[in-house]
């Protein structure tokens, strides 16, 4: 991985972006361009989970086409990256483990985790928030039908900034099932990812 570089001389900034990603879609894409933005980073790493913990069960595409996609997603955008750290991982990704892990190849580099305030209203059930949320500070979107609490509960001492990002009304799910109905997801997702999973037979018939 390259190393994040600031211009300025003051502490690097790198958003950390955890997700399914099956497939990403232009609300992913919106919140990451929002938060480099807003936040001032310098990069955003997309981080795609090997298994991620809060969605067991059920058929689900594989990390490599996950990871293929988003690679897809985020090609033409200097500022953007994507992180196998999670996708290599055997067993659940959990999130504190990939932070720690940022943290310690990334030392003196400021750490903003994005998540969108679905994700954020269950940040205190996840695995050792409060180690978390000492490692990153928090950048949480808004996202259509979920108000997100002002502080996550039971979380001690976390920074946590609201990113005034555009509501997007789209999700991986709506996508999935769409493409298997057959029906367009052009302009739900990047070009380059709706040509991967029609390439990969990834959700059906159309996409
Ligand atoms: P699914 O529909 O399969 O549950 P998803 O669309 O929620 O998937 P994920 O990959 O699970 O996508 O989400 C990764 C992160 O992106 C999460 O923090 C989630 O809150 C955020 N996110 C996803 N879609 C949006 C959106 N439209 N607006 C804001 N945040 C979003």
């Amino acid at each position: 991985m390259t190393p994040v570089k600031r211009r300025t001389g003051a502490p690097k900034r790198l958003g950390i972006f955890g997700g399914t990603f099956d497939p990403p879609h232009v609300g992913h894409l919106a919140l990451a361009e929002c938060a480099r933005e807003q936040l001032g980073l310098d990069r955003v790493l997309f981080v795609p989970a090997g298994q991620p913990p809060h969605k067991p069960g059920g058929r689900r595409t594989s990390a490599a086409h996950r990871l293929a996609m988003t690679r897809a997603a985020v090609r033409g955008n200097a500022s953007f990256a994507v992180s196998t750290i999670e996708a290599k991982r055997r067993g659940p990704s959990w999130t504190v483990d990939t932070l720690r892990a940022l943290a310690e190849a990334h030392p003196g580099t400021e750490l903003w985790l994005l998540m969108g305030a679905d994700m954020y209203a269950s940040f205190g059930t996840w695995r050792e928030p409060t180690e978390i949320a000492r490692h990153a500070r928090l950048a949480v979107a808004l996202r259509p039908g979920t108000r997100a609490p002002k502080t996550p509960r039971g979380v001690k001492g976390a920074r946590v900034t609201f990113l005034a990002n555009p509501e997007l009304e789209v999700s991986s799910s709506a996508v999935r099932d769409r493409a298997r109905a057959g029906r367009s997801v052009r302009y739900l997702v990047p070009d380059a990812v709706a040509r991967y999973a029609a390439r990969h037979h990834l959700y059906g018939s159309a996409s």
